[in-house]
């Protein structure tokens, strides 16, 4: 049985954790061929021709149309849907590493991940047989391209105020549509768009799935944006547009729920998506680092150089040992549930919904690893990083967007706590009252300075935090808390760290206690681990003062500096020699190194 958000109550177990290092060959080749696809039919032209891919221009708006033809040959458009309905049906944690080297397609990361994700989940989940039988074959052959419209230009993070309305017609056979979604993936050349609009005067969304050939729909001008410059981006105007009853998935007012549910299964894809950006742009840096010379030296030598190198793999390593371990999570809730008598589409739904938490803290710790570690490309790069010569400005560019799609990173810290608060209060799924008892064992337990061999003991202490301050400040504000954002936001960011930290840490356990990789890597691991620590306690020490401050005073602020003060105490290592043994590490390996 695994449980979402139980990694607040309890510590977790090595042995019950996915790590990467386990992924078989199968889903090894599944990897092999995406990078494959992205290399030969994405970067070789790109070398070629000069340039990025342009969707402002027709004919390069139509290649990115063929290239998602092209690689729904290879079965990669289907990677979601049933073998009956034309796809591959990959379990969720395989849909992962192909998120995750669906990065080294640059912005067509962002139009196949619409094909396969938010395009096309709503039917496969949602959609009754027919609905399947009649969309999802062209869907996974990309005959049909698929576009997910929910955005207006007024109904941006509060999605649910849109104003698209829905009509039923007189003979009760179609509903009509009008109105205007803004920033449409793949709108550009999509044949099938999932809408969601309001029926009449209801307060919440209903979701429809609209052919272009139904008529009524124009589309706006490209988009000219900051970044993925190959995804095409559109207003999508609906003029009186025919929608066939039969073409509404799942009830009235059920639209809302959908398009929430779905946005679980992108971010942690964009989390997916953004760690194989940030290893991809490891590996430039690190063969950049090791080319370049100044003052007579490789830069690679400079400690200032090996700091950044090493500060982006401890930040990626970290993020992927907590994606994969949630995926495989995602798949053991499935198959529990199906079990338990649920039909397939409903029981991945809902495995999902479970883990709701961790999808969020994810979108937001990826897309922040994207910007950092492409900054810091960049940076390794110098003026030849500015130049568009070598793509490094095209990355940090197309990084940029990860932090607003699929929920910004504001509404997902929100969203983070909001979620674990109503597990507590309302379905009692969690129980922090009874998980905040054992602070005063752990406080008496983990007194002594932190030393190396305190890893277990500080993410103990860093989730003991997380319920000091989260539980005080819940006494003393009550339900105003939601409204003390700032709060909330530092919350959210206690909250990732332990996850994160836990997660990378579980993952070198396993891998130490089975010997399933050299004992060099481990060791290098190790050392991974405990700079992500030494920078988690700092993050976390900020964070929880903030809160302190903001809202206790006298005795009490003195008692919770006292008891904050020894949950977060110093960790004595030698944070820069570590980082010096692990950029080392990736120099000798060429790369990311794990
Ligand atoms: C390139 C691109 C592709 C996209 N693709 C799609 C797509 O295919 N389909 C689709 O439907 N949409 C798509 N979007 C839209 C995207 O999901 C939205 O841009 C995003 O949800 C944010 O909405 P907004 O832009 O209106 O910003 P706003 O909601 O106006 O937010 C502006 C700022 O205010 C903050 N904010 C908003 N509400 C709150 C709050 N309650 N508390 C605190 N802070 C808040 C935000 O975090 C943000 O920093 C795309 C956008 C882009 C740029």
């Amino acid at each position: 049985m695994v449980k979402g958000c139980s990694f607040i109550e309890k510590a977790g177990n090595p042995e019950e954790v996915f790590v990467p290092e386990e992924f078989t060959e199968e889903q090894l080749m599944i990897k092999d061929m995406v990078i494959d696809f992205c290399l030969k039919e994405i970067q070789e032209p790109m070398l070629k021709r000069g340039r990025e891919l342009y969707a402002t221009n027709e004919e390069d708006r139509a290649e990115v149309a063929r290239l998602l033809e092209k690689s729904a040959e290879l079965g990669l458009c289907g990677v979601a849907i049933s073998e009956k309905h034309g796809g591959i049906d990959l379990d969720f944690n395989t849909g992962l590493i192909f998120a995750e080297a669906g990065a080294q397609g640059f912005s067509f990361a962002t139009t196949i991940g619409c094909q396969t994700s938010i395009g096309s989940l709503p039917i496969v989940y949602y959609g009754t047989e027919e609905q399947k039988a009649k969309y999802l074959p062209g869907v996974a052959s990309a005959a049909l391209k698929a576009s997910y419209c929910l955005t207006e230009p007024n109904a941006g993070s509060d999605a649910n105020s849109g104003k698209t309305r829905a009509v039923l017609n007189e003979a009760g056979t179609h509903y009509i549509l009008n109105g205007q979604k803004m920033w449409i993936t793949n709108g550009g050349f999509a044949d099938l768009f999932i809408v969601f609009a309001k029926i009449d005067d209801d307060k919440k969304l209903s979701a429809f799935i609209v052919e272009k050939a139904f008529g009524g729909i124009t589309l706006g001008a490209e988009e000219k944006k900051m970044g993925i410059k190959g995804s095409s981006t559109v207003q999508v105007f609906f003029n009186d547009c025919p929608v066939p009853v039969e073409n509404m998935l799942a009830g009235r007012e059920e639209g809302f729920k959908i398009a929430l549910n779905i946005l679980n299964s992108g971010r942690i894809k964009l989390a997916a998506g953004t760690t194989g950006g940030c290893k991809f742009a490891i590996d430039k840096a690190v063969t950049y680092a090791k080319e370049r010379k100044q003052f007579d030296t490789s830069i690679a030598e400079f400690g200032a150089i090996k700091n950044k190198i090493a500060q982006m793999i401890v930040h990626t390593f970290a993020a992927d040992s907590a994606i994969y371990q949630v995926g495989r999570n995602i798949d053991l809730k499935t198959a529990e549930f199906k079990q338990a008598g649920e039909a397939d589409g409903e029981a991945k739904l809902n495995a999902l919904r479970e883990f709701a938490v961790e999808c969020a803290i994810l979108k937001v710790k990826g897309s922040e690893n994207a910007d950092f570690v492409l900054d810091e490309t960049l940076q390794v790069h110098g003026g030849m990083g500015y130049s568009m010569e070598t793509g490094i400005e095209m990355g940090y560019r197309d990084a940029r967007i990860t932090r607003i799609y699929e929920g910004t990173n504001e509404i997902n810290r929100m969203l983070s706590v909001a979620e674990l608060t109503k597990r507590h209060l309302k379905s009692k799924e969690i129980n922090l009252t009874q998980a905040g008892k054992k602070i005063p064992g752990i406080l008496f337990k983990n007194m002594l300075p932190f030393t190396s061999t305190d890893e277990a003991a500080i993410i103990e202490n860093i989730k003991a935090s997380f319920l000091l301050i989260s539980g005080a400040a819940g006494k003393k504000l009550g339900k105003k808390l939601v409204d003390e954002q700032e709060i909330v936001m530092n919350l959210a960011d206690i909250l990732a760290e332990g996850f994160l930290a836990e997660a990378a840490y579980l993952r070198v356990q396993k891998l130490k206690n089975k010997s399933m990789v050299e004992a060099d890597q481990i060791k290098i691991m190790e050392k991974a681990v405990q700079v992500y620590l030494y920078d988690a306690l700092d993050k976390v020490r900020k964070a929880g003062n903030e809160i302190i401050d903001a809202y206790t005073e006298g005795f009490n602020k003195k008692t919770m500096r006292y008891l904050f003060g020894k949950l977060t105490q110093r960790y004595n290592i030698n944070a820069k020699e570590l980082r010096r043994d692990i950029a080392d590490y990736a120099y000798a390996k060429g790369g990311y190194p794990f």
